[in-house]
This record gives structure tokens, sequence and C-alpha cells, in this order.
């Protein structure tokens, strides 16, 4: 299996997660962690169900993937979800994409950006970022993301 082939196999994952959620009445989001070819952590958008404003499908894959390895640094792994991780408004970092880089995701794949709310200097930080720390030897700590 190439990348490619292998991110279309995943994100198909991921949608089916977020048919999942548009099926309970919340905004169409999911999320597969993806760690040495399998899937380590699944999430869909439960905002509304859990009545949690972070219950976003990429932070719910990330806490299920941080269990399944019993750590908080979810190295090794690539994300992938159907919509950019959170909103980047004010140019302010978001959570989702905070604690993506403080648990080391190696990679993160998205099928869509949110528009409006989109800024794609962000994103090129957060894909920048992302390759950064999946480095030998960096620190997640160490991302391009300050001054954003
Ligand atoms: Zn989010």
């Amino acid at each position: 299996m190439t990348q490619a082939q292998g991110d279309e196999h995943w994100m198909q994952a991921a949608i089916a997660e977020a048919r999942l959620a548009g099926a309970e009445g919340e905004v169409p989001v999911g999320a597969v962690i993806v760690h040495e070819g399998q899937i380590i952590g699944r999430g869909r958008n439960k905002r509304e169900s859990s009545q949690d404003p972070t219950a976003h499908a990429e932070m719910i894959a990330l806490r299920e993937a941080a269990e399944r390895l019993r750590s908080w640094r979810v190295t090794d792994s690539s994300l992938y979800v159907t919509l950019e991780p959170c909103c980047h408004r004010n140019k302010k970092t978001p959570p989702c994409t905070d604690a993506l880089l403080a648990a080391g995701v190696s990679r993160v794949v998205v099928a869509m950006q949110e528009v409006p709310y989109v800024d794609s200097a962000a994103l090129e930080g957060l894909v920048s970022a992302t390759e950064t720390t999946s480095g030998p030897g960096s620190s997640p700590s160490s991302t391009p993301w300050s001054g954003v």
C-alpha cells in the first residue's frame, strides 16, 4: 500500500466516524489515530451529546490513543481527521492543535478545512510542526507555533 492509498484508507475510517456523529445530530467530524498500521484511537464530535466544549473528534481519538498506548506521548502516530483540527480564530493556537503537538503526533492528515475560520498560515504551522516533531530527538515544544 502506498502512503496515498493508506491515507485514503484511514481517511475513510475517519469519514465513517463523521457519519456516525452526523447521525447522532452532531456536527459531523470524525478522526482516527493510526499507529503501526492499526487504529488506536477513534473519535467523533460529541459536543452536543456530552455537552462538553472539548469533545472534539480529534481530542476523543487522542485520549483513546493515549489510553491504548498507556502514555500521553502519542508519537509515531498519524491523525486522520475530516476537518482541520479546531479553528484558528485570532491566530491563536487552537486547543486541539496544542494537544496534538504536546502528544507528539507525527502526522496530521486533514480532509477539509473549516471555511471561513481557516488560517492557512496556521495550518502550515501545524503541518511543519508535526513534521518537525517526528524527527529523532526533537521536542514537541520546539515547534514553530510561537508568533503564528
Ligand atoms: Zn478542536
